[in-house]
């Protein structure tokens, strides 16, 4: 067996901070410092880029088993480390439905073969995400896979008792319920942001009452029960309002925000195209204000991609018609640059806070989401802020192409991503 190759990593901002070299062998950050060299190591210049650790999302959608026309695993993670990520939780509306053990393991075995990042599976809430009964959580958090993080995303699990047992029995492995905020019978048949231009548009509207009623009937049952909750997607100034006053109660409820709610608004439907439609929807203005300031904050502790792609059947047609979802790894670090990074809301050791050690932690991964320090896992993300590109469908590595930002110049650039140690993406080619 031959040696694993060593990195040195020269020059890199380590969390935008000053020139540091990270030498990077068997699998961990071996040393950290200035001048290091290492026999055989091929040397990485980093100068002028920052060093992150290893992104990690709570909210990716692989598609696989079911619909590899959208995405496999192999494409998925493939342009998550494209984007910076090592690790991806998988969400669990795949067909057949992530809510048994044998699925999970299955997803988490193709993420290893494929071994661009890590997969982390997410167990279904409920059977077949029907919302009628528990699937089966102790099973999944058993398995090989050890799931932690359990959703019906797609769907609210909008029956209070089912919500209140499942965060009940999530407990008994430190598990968290991530749930999906939409009041169904507020939602129904809704395809955009409910305000004064969806009655213009003639399009029924989504209520931020749909979103935010469920959040805080979700934070008092956690309360209740003494469980953790997590809060997918908030997209309303309303929702961080509230999850700003449970977390002042000391209650356990964490929330994601994701980079289109932090750039885009509902404005972008009078186009009637579909690409712009997602759910939760595109909001006011006020509302991207309100998320950015959360984020900032740490009101909204992560940012999560939400990444769904679609083939183009399912969005190349009229707007009521079209499937709801967006993707978003390749241009997650890129849309917070510009909105929080450039404004000045956050700074470098912000973004690897939200976008690494948090999804981490509430992820409860040991291995990633760690800083970047000697003996730690050599999950690395070297990024060139002063780059820019116009982003073209085309060049995407995603299986799907219905990126909202076609056309747009997007600052930033992951030169390279290292998981343990091993680059999956190097001159910002995969590697
Ligand atoms: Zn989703």
């Amino acid at each position: 067996m031959t040696a694993e190759k060593q990195y040195v990593v020269k020059g890199a901002a380590v969390l935008g901070g000053e020139p540091t070299d990270l030498l990077l062998r068997d699998g961990v950050i071996a040393e950290m410092g200035r001048g290091l060299s290492a026999v055989g190591a091929e040397v990485v210049d980093a100068a002028g880029l920052v060093a992150l650790p290893g992104l990690v999302d709570l909210h990716t959608h692989l598609r696989e088993p079911g619909r590899e026309d959208a995405e496999t695993v192999e494409t998925g993670t493939l342009a998550a480390a494209m984007g910076g990520f090592t690790a991806v939780h998988a969400m669990a509306n795949t067909d057949p439905v992530a809510d048994t053990a044998g699925v999970v393991e299955q997803v988490w075995r193709l993420g290893r073969e494929a071994g661009h990042c890590d997969v982390i599976p997410v167990g279904a809430v409920t059977v077949g995400l029907a919302g009628e009964r528990l699937a089966e959580l102790g099973a999944m958090a058993d398995s090989a896979a050890r799931v932690r993080v359990f959703s019906d995303d797609g769907k609210c699990v909008s029956d209070a008792v089912l919500m209140r047992r499942a965060l009940e029995y999530v407990k008994a492995f430190d598990g968290v319920v991530a749930q999906h905020a939409q009041e169904p019978r507020l939602t129904e048949d809704a395809q955009m942001n409910e305000g004064e231009l969806s009655g213009r548009l003639g399009l029924r509207g989504w209520p931020a009452v749909a979103e935010e009623a469920i959040i805080a009937r979700d934070c008092l049952l956690a309360a209740h029960v003494g469980s953790r909750l997590h809060v997918c997607h908030v997209s309303t100034a309303g929702s961080v309002e509230i999850v700003r006053w449970a977390k002042a109660k000391g209650w356990d409820v964490t929330a994601e925000a994701c980079p289109h709610h932090l750039l885009l608004t509902d404005e972008l439907a009078a186009t009637y195209d579909p690409i712009y439609k997602v759910n939760p929807p595109l909001r006011s203005a006020a509302d991207v204000e309100a998320l950015r300031a959360g984020l900032a904050d740490g009101t909204i502790d992560v940012v999560a991609t939400d990444h769904a792609p679609h083939p183009h059947e399912d969005k190349d047609c009229e707007w009521q018609t079209a499937a709801f979802g967006m993707i978003g790894l390749e241009t997650a670090l890129p849309i917070v640059q510009q909105t929080m990074v450039d404004t000045g809301l956050l700074d470098w050791a912000g973004v690897a806070q939200r976008m690494s050690a948090m999804p981490a932690r509430i992820g409860r991964l040991t291995d990633h989401g760690r800083p970047l320090a000697a003996g730690e896992p050599a999950h690395v993300v070297l990024y060139d802020p002063a780059a820019s590109y116009v982003v073209d469908p085309a060049e995407t590595v995603s299986l799907s192409r219905n990126t909202p930002y076609a056309g747009r110049e997007l600052p930033g650039r992951v030169v390279a991503t290292f998981l343990r140690g091993r680059p999956t993406v190097l001159d910002g080619k995969p590697a």
